[in-house]
């Protein structure tokens, strides 16, 4: 049986979504469906943004969330590796924990140091480690939701501009815009007051959510037609 414990890393939880979905979505998925999985799903969360639905947003960002796991495991890009490399306990841009672009008004990109002994262990730590860069009492919710949005469309557009020439550089950068995309969707669950870690536990306590199988037997159409 596979299933996500509470206190599980960013690695054990992509090799889950792997050991459960990877045989459907090599089947049914290219990496464009996948995406389009992943968007529907997140705006279906931004909708229980814009509704004060709190359990609307929290349901379909996890499933948001298992899509990217998927589409990075066929891109073999290992998440937890990438976010560190990004945001090594620091913000990508100003360089500085808690951030602050918007004080100094930081205009160039700053090169970040990696200090390897701050590295996070697990999932929650990682969300932790976001909540102290990116303070959520210093926006809204509203903010951190368009802020996710923006991020799936730099990502998006990364995997655009790689499916032209597969050129390596290219590559990199999918892997640069993942890593801020997980930091969006790490920025939307802080500003909520949720644990990923915590919920992905209780909606993977048994294989798949859905059919309760590992490898996953739900048919193709049960998988698009899926709502929450
Ligand atoms: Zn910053
Ligand atoms: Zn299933």
């Amino acid at each position: 049986m596979a299933f996500v414990k509470p206190n599980t890393t960013i690695n054990e939880y992509q090799n889950f979504v792997e050991e459960v979905y990877g045989l459907s979505n090599d089947r049914y998925f290219s990496l464009w469906d996948m995406i389009t999985n992943m968007e529907r799903f997140t705006m279906r969360g931004l909708k229980g943004i814009r509704k004060g639905n709190k359990e609307k947003t929290k349901i379909n960002l996890l499933l948001s969330i298992s899509w990217f796991a998927s589409m990075m495991n066929q891109l073999h890009i290992n998440i937890e590796d990438e976010v560190w490399k990004r945001f090594p306990y620091l913000c990508s841009y100003c360089g500085l924990c808690p951030c602050s672009c918007k004080k100094e008004k930081i205009k160039k990109r700053q090169k970040v140091i990696i200090n390897e002994n701050k590295r996070p262990k697990t999932l929650k730590d990682f969300q932790n480690m976001f909540c102290e860069i990116y303070l959520p009492q210093t926006r809204t919710i509203e903010h951190a939701g368009v802020h996710l949005a923006e991020e799936i469309g730099e990502f998006s557009e990364a995997i655009l501009t790689y499916r032209g020439q597969h050129k390596d550089e290219d590559f990199k950068k999918v892997a640069l815009e993942a890593a801020d995309l997980f930091s969006c969707f790490m920025g939307v669950f802080n500003s909520l007051g949720i644990s990923i870690a915590k919920e992905l536990s209780i909606m993977f306590s048994h294989n798949c959510h859905v059919c309760k199988n590992a490898p996953c037997t739900c048919s193709f159409i049960d998988i698009t037609r899926f709502e929450s």
